[in-house]
């Protein structure tokens, strides 16, 4: 029973060793303490563990860049005669100057 519990102690105080150093903290101290003093420094050390390092954190999948920027700019709008755009709501084409009739929004 006592290998059993030394065998439980060594992985546990592995886990944490390997944890402490994607943590940049001293993997053997943690490793030696857990395993030592496996019920004392277990609850410690998810206490005073540090975050992550940066390049450990499971990356984000950053929103695309110019999404909202789309929305605040204006809408180009299609000539229904001549088939070119131009900015904004206009009465006239700028292109072809015929009227725009029957707004498409
Ligand atoms: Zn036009």
């Amino acid at each position: 029973m006592f290998v059993v519990g030394m065998i439980i102690a060594g992985i546990i105080a592995a886990f944490v060793a390997k944890d402490a150093g994607r943590r940049g903290m001293n993997a053997a101290g943690w490793f030696f303490g857990v395993f030592l003093l496996l019920i004392a420094f277990l609850p410690i050390y998810f206490v005073v563990r540090k975050p992550l390092l940066p390049q450990y954190q499971p990356q984000l999948p950053q929103p695309p860049q110019g999404a909202l920027s789309i929305a605040s700019t204006p809408v180009p709008s299609l000539c229904m005669h001549c088939d070119k755009y131009f900015t904004g709501q206009a009465e006239y084409c700028p292109h072809c100057g015929k009227a725009q009739v029957g707004s498409v929004s």
